[in-house]
């Protein structure tokens, strides 16, 4: 599922683009609806604000008529296959609108045995891109206001689904702000990569948004709700804090395919996706694995092989 070079780039995403992406799945969904491939579609809907989406589960072709793409459509979808909607499952073969972010997140999944390929219908979007925060509904997407993954997007053009709606362009000359970031904090000395973290984290308010929002967090139990024993404090205090966002990049580690909602949602702005970057480039060097590119394989961290780097241990 990884990204083939696009050539088409323009300075702005048109209108256009969208539309045709929404009467692509329309289309779709409306056949595998008619013909019983599915039971049902978790796709977008219009929110109730102008220029808004919002996720839904339709499972009628009438309901299809409706489905739309826009860049609202920021939302990972996956996580409506995990948690507390398991039961979208159980009403058999499922259609799923997936960019290719969110296609990341479905191979993980099936690597990790939660999700079947077979229990699913992809209906892919070759993606240009969605509103970054505090995008004018009403604008195109550029590159003041696209999302800050898209900018240094690897996955545009998705592989492995049963339906790709749309051909994307995309932008040009789009400066990759996450990537120049990291490279900056890097570089800091040691002394104050931690302060960086520790002022970010002491902004934590605990509301766990971000766990709620992630694919991958589905444990029925999370150890940092765990009170007998606890063993991490769970109110928002400086300890306690930095034990969740440990414990939250840790068990994240080689499994996160780097949609970015966890940050998109985080109402204090802790940039969580440069530490979930951070720990993929970790994996990247060390195991020579990106999460999320192939369906069905389990992550480094949660296989053992004789031939692992051992040098960790001191
Ligand atoms: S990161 Fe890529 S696939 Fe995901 S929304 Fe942005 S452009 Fe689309
Ligand atoms: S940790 Fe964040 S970026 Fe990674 S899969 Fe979860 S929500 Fe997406
Ligand atoms: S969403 Fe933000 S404030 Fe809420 S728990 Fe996660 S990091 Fe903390």
């Amino acid at each position: 599922m990884n990204a083939k070079a696009n050539k088409n780039q323009s300075s702005c995403i048109e209108p256009s683009y969208y539309q045709a992406v929404t009467q692509a799945i329309r289309t779709q969904a409306v056949q595998v609806l008619k013909d019983g491939t599915v039971a049902g579609v978790v796709g977008y809907l219009p929110g109730r604000r102008k220029g808004t989406a919002r996720p839904a589960l339709i499972t009628t072709p009438e309901e299809a008529e409706k489905l739309i793409f826009s860049p609202a459509c920021v939302n990972n979808l996956s996580v409506y296959l995990t948690k507390s909607k398991k039961g979208v499952l159980k009403q058999g073969r499922i259609g799923i609108v997936a960019k290719g972010c969110d296609m990341r997140a479905l191979a993980g999944l099936m690597g990790e045995s939660q999700i079947k390929r077979e229990d699913l219908f992809i209906i892919a979007v070759d993606c240009a891109g969605v509103y970054g925060s505090g995008a004018e509904r009403s604008e195109s997407v550029t590159e003041a206001n696209i999302a800050r993954k898209c900018v240094e997007c690897t996955v545009h053009h998705p592989e492995g689904a049963d339906f790709v709606a749309g051909a994307a362009t995309e932008l040009s000359g789009l400066t990759p702000l996450e990537a120049e970031e990291m490279a900056r904090i890097e570089a800091l000395p040691q002394a104050e990569r931690w302060a960086f973290w520790k002022e970010h984290f002491s902004r934590c308010i605990r509301c766990m948004a971000c766990r709620q929002v992630c694919p991958f967090c589905y444990c029925e139990q999370c150890l940092c709700d765990k009170n007998r024993p606890q063993a991490v404090e769970n109110s928002p205090r400086p300890a306690g804090n930095t034990a969740w966002h440990i414990v939250r990049a840790m068990h994240l580690a080689g499994r996160c395919g780097g949609c970015a909602e966890c940050e998109r949602v985080c109402p204090m702005d802790i940039p969580l996706n440069l530490l979930n970057r951070r720990m993929a480039k970790e994996l990247k060097e060390l195991y020579d694995y990106e999460a999320g590119l192939a369906p069905a394989e389990k992550g480094p961290l949660t296989q053992y092989r004789e031939d692992d780097d051992q040098s960790f241990i001191k």
